[in-house]
């Protein structure tokens, strides 16, 4: 085809539109320390900065039984968590699986299967001569949904995220629901603290790693939480807390650059993905990051091309036309396909979109994974290195536990953060590690709950 541009000449377009030089790294790190700062400083700014009411590091020798619950986006885990102190722990599980129904019905009635679950796997563990009958377990539940908190056992649901819109929650303090539930029941379990995920994966990942300063969550969406002195917290300052005491903050960081849109290298695919979502404006940095939105990136490059006739000439295109039905895990798999004729991606297209693809077109898509994989994972840096900064670790170095399948699963993820923090900081960015984070709704809660009880 004469006027047909080569593949590589569309790829130069991209590659402009989704490089970013470590200059403008360094620019959006500043950025999003002052945001970092803002939302420490007052109620409701762009980054919320959350006080989760957990206090200062595990000591690591936490020890005895304990109950972890977390009520997930797709499935209940119940778990039972032995802390044998010296950082080490056991612990078994069993997982619930919720049906669409139930998030949408009466919160108590959700909260009536939690209990339920909980009441079950104890009795399982009653029988087989684990838990002694007649104890009450101490129990950490993991409630990854926006809460306002005023202390460790106590948690006010802002609102429903993630599929979830049980009535008659919102509004409520979840502790209390679910207490009432296990009343209900009889079941021997005392809730001695609520906390999300992200602060788990940072407590539980310095339990075993004390040299851990942050936890990231790469996955549906994405999140981070690290340490901060009460003393830098000025809109907790009326508890009264000594300013030398330090708290868990649960930083909601995916909202950066919200609604202003200022610091963000946004694409036109970007805004088109933010202007259909159910919550435009909102959420700006996931939106360049989490595992929901990068294969939805891909997509909307490829239907532009093949608007602009560039592509997949002659063939029906209408599977890869439908919203969302790129999976990032598309994007994992092109980037590791280890074949010189891409047969991976050619199996992706034929059998996911009914279309067939050329070598170079392959190639093309295979660059353009990579394109859309590195800026996430850059970017990803400059959150890190926004706290990495504010916090002053650089120096003597620190951990960074991280978890999600984008982090676990996308080849190179973790090599391109750690490229990314060197490119902002220099030499000294390789003394910021990134690793596979300890599990934050079982062991983390469990640990938690731990501190909770001594600090009583
Ligand atoms: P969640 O964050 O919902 O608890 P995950 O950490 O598993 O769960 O993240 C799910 C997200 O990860 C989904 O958006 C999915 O598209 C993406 N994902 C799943 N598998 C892979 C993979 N192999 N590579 C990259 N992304 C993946």
């Amino acid at each position: 085809h004469a006027t047909k541009k080569k593949m590589a000449d569309h790829l130069r377009k991209y590659e402009a539109l989704f490089t970013l030089t470590p200059q403008r790294m360094r620019m959006i790190v500043e950025a999003f320390k002052e945001s970092l700062e803002t939302g420490l400083a007052k109620n409701e700014q762009i980054v919320p900065m959350i006080p989760t009411y957990v206090f200062g590091w595990p000591s690591g020798n936490e020890t005895g039984d304990y109950l972890a619950v977390d009520l997930g986006g797709t499935n209940l885990r119940v778990c039972l968590v032995t802390l044998q102190g010296g950082g080490k722990f056991e612990i078994t599980q069993s997982k619930y699986r919720l049906s669409e129904e139930q998030k949408q019905e009466d919160g108590q009635k959700l909260f009536d299967f939690c209990a339920e679950c909980l009441k079950a796997f104890i009795d399982s563990y009653i029988d087989d001569g684990t838990i002694k009958a007649g104890t009450r377990l101490p129990l950490g539940f993991t409630f990854s949904y926006p809460c306002a908190q005023k202390s460790i056992d106590h948690g006010q649901l802002i609102r429903w995220t993630k599929g979830f819109g049980a009535p008659n929650t919102e509004g409520h303090d979840v502790v209390e629901m679910f207490r009432r539930s296990l009343e209900k029941q009889n079941v021997p379990a005392e809730i001695v603290a609520l906390t999300c995920d992200t602060t788990g994966t940072l407590i539980a990942s310095h339990y075993v790693n004390p040299k851990t300063r942050i936890a990231c969550i790469f996955g549906t969406g994405c999140n981070a939480a690290y340490m901060e002195r009460v003393g830098d917290i000025p809109k907790i300052k009326h508890l009264g807390i000594p300013d030398d005491e330090e708290m868990a903050i649960n930083c909601e960081w995916g909202a950066f650059d919200s609604f202003e849109h200022e610091n963000l290298p946004r694409t036109k695919y970007d805004q088109i993905i933010d202007e259909t979502s159910n919550k435009p404006g909102e959420q700006a940095f996931e939106k360049l990051i989490s595992g929901r939105y990068l294969g939805e990136i891909l997509r909307l490059i490829i239907c532009e091309l093949i608007d602009e006739g560039v592509l997949f000439l002659g063939q029906n295109t209408y599977k890869i036309e439908i919203p969302y039905s790129f999976d990032t895990a598309f994007l994992s798999l092109m980037e590791s396909d280890p074949t010189d004729e891409l047969l991976m991606i050619i199996g992706i297209f034929s059998h996911f979109f009914a279309l067939e693809t050329t070598l170079a077109e392959r190639q093309f898509f295979r660059a353009l994974a990579k394109l859309v994989g590195r800026r996430a994972a850059r970017l990803s840096a400059c959150g890190i290195a926004a706290i990495v900064s504010k916090k002053g670790y650089l120096e003597e170095g620190c951990m960074v536990g991280a978890d999600g399948s984008l982090y676990n699963k996308y080849p190179g993820f973790a090599e391109r953060i750690h490229e990314g923090l060197h490119d902002i900081f220099g030499e000294k960015g390789r003394n910021v590690v990134t690793y596979h984070a300890e599990d934050g709704s079982g062991i983390g809660s469990a640990i938690v709950a731990a501190m909770t009880k001594q600090r009583k």
